[in-house]
């Protein structure tokens, strides 16, 4: 029944007092559109024009992302803006990189695995790529055999020192063994904020944690209202679409709802 109301009789509310009002956004694909490799990424100038002038009328406007916090603020450029980046382990606000708290002790761990694979596997090509509180080593240039030589030895080093390994394509990453999502970013965002209406913005499986969560918090009374931005795309999971309140089409359409939101 909701969803039949226009977008923009939805957004009333948000327009009325945004002072209560949260605006949370995926960054890429949802506000950069997808290009081949992920340095290519670029947030439209008129997007990152309207995200500034949002987040001086807004109570907050935060940016939330699988990327470093620092690289997210690269890409959109914007210093008003609250960026929670490294899968929900790190927030950067205010020029400062603050680590949840829940992570902190597995800092030095994270590090001894980084400096162990540097001794062993970059001689052998694979690219540690250090981020903090996460670590991911790239073997997309190196030999299948050599790959899952990689693999092997991250494993094993992160059963030893207790870490949360996940292998993806080309790369294999460790990770605190703590919950930390979209999902945890959002709500310890609007616990923090208290906001009386949060939205989130998103295009892909990982955004889905935040569209739960934005429910949970509905559910729970902590949130008077909720939206939930569904950016269509080809790759993007089907989930997207059924359980947004809103389906835009890519970029654009993210632009027109930021546009209104003003
Ligand atoms: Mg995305």
């Amino acid at each position: 029944m909701e969803r039949e109301n226009s977008p923009n009789e939805r957004l009333a509310a948000w327009k009325r007092d945004p002072g209560s009002s949260a605006i949370l956004t995926d960054i890429d694909g949802t506000l950069a559109p997808i290009v081949p490799t992920p340095d290519m990424s670029e947030v439209p100038a008129d997007l990152k024009e309207i995200l500034g002038r949002l987040s001086g009328e807004y109570l907050l406007v935060a940016g939330i992302s699988g990327r470093k916090s620092e690289d997210a603020r690269k890409l959109i450029g914007l210093e008003d803006i609250v960026y929670f980046g490294n899968h929900g382990f790190e927030i950067l606000r205010d020029g400062e990189v603050e680590m949840i708290p829940e992570a902190q002790p597995y800092l030095e761990k994270i590090q001894e695995l980084e400096s162990h694979a540097r001794e062993e596997l970059e001689p052998q090509g694979a690219f540690i790529e250090e981020k903090g509180i996460t670590a991911s080593i790239h073997f997309r240039n190196v030999s299948k055999e050599i790959g899952g030589r990689c693999v092997e030895f991250v494993k094993a080093e992160g059963e030893r020192l207790g870490l949360r390994i996940t292998v993806g394509r080309g790369v294999v990453e460790a990770r605190p063994p703590i919950q930390a999502d979209k999902g945890s970013a959002t709500r310890r965002l609007v616990r923090e904020y208290g906001p009386k209406r949060a939205m989130f913005l998103g295009d892909d499986t990982t955004d889905l944690d935040a569209f739960r969560a934005l429910e949970g918090l509905r559910d729970e009374g902590v949130l008077e209202e909720i939206l939930r931005i569904g950016v269509k795309s080809d790759e993007g999971p089907p989930e997207i679409a059924s359980e947004a309140d809103i389906v835009v089409d890519g970029v654009e359409g993210v632009g027109e709802i930021l546009e209104a939101l003003l």
